[in-house]
């Protein structure tokens, strides 16, 4: 699957992790940054399974606005907490094209939401910001959208640009998305980019986030965002679809032969 042209992002400079070329990069972490308790314990469970970068959501941008909204600032600063802790780099999403700077100050990799796959004036923001960026695909974009999206960030100048499908919009109802894992395949052939996947909440069900993992890895992902959790049913956001610990760590286990095998 690896071609020498395929762009390589490097996280975090020359020591951090690399996203695309020939490595499988797992982040993971919580859905949304609730509180220092809650992060230290999820992030000790990621890093004990062996997750290269830690993720968690301080601005959320939620379907209904009665729901957490997230922390904010106060996020950021605790996600910066545990990046400092662990060594290991963050991506955090950012809403607003005002908020680049600062989220870029306070993070390793920006994440630009589904919500906001084609919100142009965030996307040339984050492309002048000097930050890697995870641009998710929209949940009702076709993958030209998604590569033209792309685009507008490559076209501020930043090509450190990873594409994440997420799950788009389909009739069925018993996933809380359709994980489209052909758009996978597809924008490994049409681009240089790297491709990861979040079957997290591209299936909303933790019983699929493993094979839907292990699918990934085998149709040359190049890697994972997972949600874990350590008390899913106190969960301020998307609880139901979050991996524990040791559903974490099982997975990384698993993956293992099949990261290998590709
Ligand atoms: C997330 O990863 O926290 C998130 C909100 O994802 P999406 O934009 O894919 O819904």
């Amino acid at each position: 699957h690896f071609l020498p042209q395929d762009t390589r992002v490097a996280v975090a400079g020359a020591d951090g992790p690399v996203i695309g070329g020939r490595g499988f990069v797992v982040i993971a972490g919580p859905c949304a940054v609730e509180n220092q308790q809650q992060m230290t314990t999820v992030v000790d469970a990621v890093v004990a399974g062996g997750a290269a970068m830690l993720r968690g959501g301080a601005f959320k941008p939620r379907t209904s606005p009665y729901s957490f909204q997230g922390l904010g600032v106060a996020g950021l600063a605790l996600l910066a907490e545990q990046r400092s802790r662990t060594g290991l780099p963050v991506v955090t999403e950012v809403v607003t094209p005002e908020d680049v700077e600062r989220v870029a100050e306070e993070s390793d990799m920006l994440q630009i939401g589904a919500r906001n796959m084609q919100n142009f004036t965030l996307l040339r923001e984050a492309g002048k910001s000097g930050r890697a960026v995870l641009l998710k695909r929209g949940m009702a974009a076709t993958v030209e959208e998604w590569l033209l999206a792309a685009e507008y960030l490559m076209h501020m100048g930043n090509g450190d640009v990873v594409l994440c499908e997420r799950g788009i919009r389909s009739y069925e109802r018993s996933t809380r998305f359709t994980l489209d894992l052909s758009a996978v395949a597809e924008a490994k052939r049409l681009t240089h980019l790297p491709v990861v996947v979040d079957p997290s909440h591209g299936t909303g069900r933790p019983h699929l986030v493993r094979p839907m993992s292990l699918a990934a890895a085998a149709c040359g992902a190049d890697g994972l965002l997972i949600d874990v959790h350590t008390d899913a049913r106190a969960a301020l956001c998307d609880g139901a679809q979050a991996l524990d610990g040791a559903q974490f760590a099982d997975l990384m286990e698993q993956l293992k032969p099949v990261v290998e095998a590709v």
